[in-house]
Order: structure tokens, then sequence, then C-alpha cells
């Protein structure tokens, strides 16, 4: 027997969310057994054990788009008994049965090598937030945005990607600006590496289809009327990262800053993104990434909080990143 976050939805009860005793019958097909020693709270799963968002795409569901344990059994070519492994993605959580359970069976080409950098739980620590941050980042430098070049704004900034991309690029010498509601998440947010911290209201409003000059580059995780002020105000030739909705889906914006100031608009996947640009963002997480930081950013629960945590998160309470102990 092992313990699991179920989500299921009938007619009788709704959508629900409960722990769980599942028995090995319940692992779904897969070629790789992971005993999970951690797992965590994104924004996704947040949305999938409250209901807030249609993410599970079948019922019963064991939510968790991420885990972090070691391989149980494998007939998988890369992966043996004993191996330190991480997940990402790959619809896991959403279709496919998820780390917030003692054990997950899986396909051993969505895992990665645990990097020796990290201790499971600090993989945790970092999570899909902080690798998709981090796929922000190396956008940004792709697309020619150095140091230089002048600010990075950080939508979002209080919250898991937010926080992590406002360590990775002040550690790479940006000068970042935060945007957050939180006020009282200022000295957090500087602690991190933020030069200034704006209100994340002059934003949020519909505004003009251009402003004044100011960003460099942007990672936005907020979406909506923020993206496309965020998009407005960025410098000539700047570049903005789309990587959330946590305001909106909606994009309601004008072609100007496409067309008038040849901003770039990159947007960023983390679920189905290559193996390659999984090793390439880890490699660099483990380098770019004061680990020092994590403790600051992350604080750590159990099995049985996670339901309550998730209602949390989606009310934008949590400051930084959760890590699940499932054990
Ligand atoms: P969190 O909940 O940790 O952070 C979201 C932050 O957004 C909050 O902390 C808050 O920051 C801000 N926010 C919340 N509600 C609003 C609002 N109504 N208006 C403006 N700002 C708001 O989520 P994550 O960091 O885990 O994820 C952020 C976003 O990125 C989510 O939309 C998520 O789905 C998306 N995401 C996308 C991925 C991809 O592959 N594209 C991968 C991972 C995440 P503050 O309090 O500082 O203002």
């Amino acid at each position: 027997m092992y313990k699991a976050i179920v989500i299921n939805k009938t007619e009788a009860e709704g959508y629900t969310a409960h722990q769980m005793d599942l028995d090995d019958g319940d692992l779904p097909e897969g070629d790789v057994t992971v005993k999970v020693a951690y797992s965590t709270l994104n924004y996704k799963d947040g949305l999938a054990i409250t209901g807030k968002g249609p993410v599970v795409r079948k019922f019963p569901m064991v939510p968790g788009i991420d885990l972090a344990g070691t391989v149980m059994s494998s007939t998988h070519a890369d992966f043996k008994v004993g191996d330190a492994v991480l997940l990402n993605g790959w619809g896991v959580g959403e279709g496919h049965p998820g780390g917030l359970a003692q054990k997950a069976r899986l396909k051993g080409d969505w895992l990665v090598p645990l990097p020796v950098a990290f201790k499971p739980e600090q993989a945790m620590a970092i999570g899909t937030a902080g690798y998709t941050a981090m796929l922000c980042v190396m956008a940004l430098e792709r697309q020619g945005v150095t140091p230089d070049k002048g600010e990075i704004l950080v939508t979002g900034a209080a919250g898991g990607v937010g926080s992590v991309a406002v360590a990775i690029l002040a550690k790479l010498g940006y000068t970042v600006v935060a945007s957050t509601g939180r006020p009282s998440e200022g000295e957090y947010l500087k602690t991190l590496g933020a030069a200034e911290i704006v209100d994340r209201a002059q934003f949020s409003e519909p505004g003009r289809p251009l402003g004044k000059e100011r960003w460099a580059g942007a990672v936005d995780t907020v979406g909506s009327h923020t993206l496309a002020n965020v998009c407005a105000t960025t410098k000539y030739r700047g570049v903005v990262t789309c990587c959330g909705l946590a305001q909106g889906m909606d994009f309601p914006a004008t072609v100007a800053p496409f067309i008038l100031r040849g901003v770039t608009l990159v947007g960023i996947d983390s679920v189905m993104a290559p193996k390659a640009d999984r090793l390439a963002a880890w490699s660099r997480l483990a380098t770019d990434l004061d680990v020092s930081k994590l403790e600051l950013i992350t604080h750590q629960i159990g099995l049985s909080e996670a339901i309550d945590t998730a209602d949390e998160l989606m009310a934008g309470k949590i400051r930084g990143r959760v890590v699940v102990d499932v054990n």
C-alpha cells in the first residue's frame, strides 16, 4: 500500500480531493517505478486539487506535476534500481498519475537524472516553477538580452516562478525589478536580489498601446492586462518571456510594441519541452542558482497538508515554493 492524494469527479460527490491508500494495482502503465521522496505544489497543482482550472483530464487522478525519488524497478535502458531521478511535466499529474504519492510509475523517457548538485528536496524546491524560470532566463539570453542592456522586470515575483527568476537573474548580474501585489514581501524579494520593488497594480488594469520604454527584458508569469502593459513598456528591441496566467489567460494587447519597437514576445512551455532543453536548464540551475536562497524561497509540508495548502496557493497567499515530503 502507498499513500496518495486522489482527485475524483463523480455525479454523487462532484469534484473531490482526498488522501487515500492505494496499492500497486492502482499504478498505471510505465517502464520505471519510482519511490517518491518529495513532490511540490505548483500553480497547476493548485488548479488541479481545487478544481479551479480544467487541468485534470482523467479521473480518478493523482496530482503532482513534479517528483524526485529513487528507481525501485526499471525495464528502461537508461535507468536502474537505486538511481536518483526527477520528473517535471509531460502531462504527469494531469493525464497520468503524478508525484503527490509515495510511489509513481512513469515512462523512463520522461525522467531526468537528479543533478549531483541537488538533494531531492532541493530539486523539488526548484520544481517545475524553477525550471520554467530557468527556461525564461535562457530565452532572454538567446535573444541577446545581456545585463548591460538594462532592467529586467519579473511579474508575480513573490510566487514560485517569480522568486526563482529573481534569484537567478540577480546572480547572473541583471538589474531586477520585482512586481508584486504583496508589499510585505519587499524585503524577501530584495534578499533574493531584486534592485527595486514595484506595485503590480500599475500593470493590472487596461493600459495604452505604448507607454514609456523601461524594460530590456521581462519574465511574465501573470498574463492578461499585465502582459499587455509589460509589452507596451518594453524598450526598443526588448524581449518579453511569457509563461503564466495568474491574472488571466487573455492577452488584451495591440501590435504596437511589436511593429513599432521591435519587441519580441517569447512563449515558454515547460510541460512538453524536449529532453535536451530540460537537461540544459537543470545543468544551468546547478551553476546559476544560489542554493542557499532556496531555503528562503521554500517551505516544506507533509502529504496530508497538500490539499489545504493548494487552497492557500490559489488565494495567492503562498510565498515562493512549497515542497511536499510525501513520506
Ligand atoms: P504561484 O501561485 O506561486 O505565483 C503566482 C503569483 O502571481 C502570485 O504569487 C502573485 O504574485 C501573482 N498573482 C496571483 N494572482 C494574480 C492576479 N490576479 N493578478 C496579478 N498577479 C497575480 O504560481 P507559480 O509561480 O507556480 O506559477 C506562475 C504562473 O506560471 C502560473 O500561471 C502557472 O500556471 C504558470 N506556469 C507555467 C509554466 C509553463 O510551462 N508555461 C510552468 C510553471 C508555471 P505577487 O503576490 O508577487 O503579486
